[in-house]
């Protein structure tokens, strides 16, 4: 049993690209099947341009609304990411901040309380995929912040003095902490961990 929605392509205004011009993404149709087999979770799939959504059968209209939004949204997030390539971004960016290079750095969707994690041992990056709809110095910020990890592991002051060398630290920081505020991620929690953030 399955039936057809609109695709709710208002979410297209929010997001940016990295060179701060709108990303144009073709609206997609959304196809939601209600599953009596499936009991409790919500699965996504591209089936050429449809966004086919399964959900259980039981779940009400409203419930259905959220997590087909909530699924748009992850599937537009996943299709900006692949227009960034963050090896490339952070080799330059390590070259200009004379800062070492990573070992690899990868788009992360279940990183949703830090904006990037940095593994020194393994030098490995992981960036939140929440920092896609963002302007590219603030990505650029995140990027250093974490490769300052690959230097130094806490937030002491010879840390803040290597991400100081980005001279838009101050404003990024500015922005991602308003960001961090704002209603529509309802998981945007600080980590003290690393929020990228003082
Ligand atoms: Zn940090």
């Amino acid at each position: 049993m399955s039936d057809m929605t609109s695709s709710t392509g208002s979410e297209n205004s929010e997001l940016k690209l990295f060179d701060d011009s709108p990303v144009q993404l073709e609206p997609f149709q959304v196809e939601v099947v209600r599953s009596k087999k499936r009991r409790r979770t919500v699965s996504a799939q591209m089936h050429g341009d449809v966004l086919r959504v399964s959900i259980p059968s039981w779940m009400s209209k409203s419930e259905e609304a959220s997590n087909v939004a909530e699924m748009v949204r992850r599937f537009k997030r996943k299709i900006a990411t692949q227009e960034v390539d963050l090896t490339d971004r952070a080799r330059i960016l390590a070259k200009r901040y004379s800062l070492r290079t990573p070992d690899s750095i990868e788009w992360a969707e279940n990183l949703t309380s830090v904006w990037g994690l940095c593994t020194p041992s393994t030098k490995t990056i992981r960036m939140s995929t929440r920092l896609v709809g963002f302007p590219s110095w603030v990505l650029d910020y995140v990027i250093i912040h974490e490769l300052a990890h690959l230097h130094v592991s806490g937030h002491g002051p010879d840390f803040w003095e290597i991400t100081r060398r980005y001279e838009k630290t101050e404003r990024a920081i500015g922005y991602l902490i308003a960001k961090a505020g704002d209603t529509e991620d309802d998981n945007d929690v600080i980590d003290s961990r690393d929020a990228a953030t003082p």
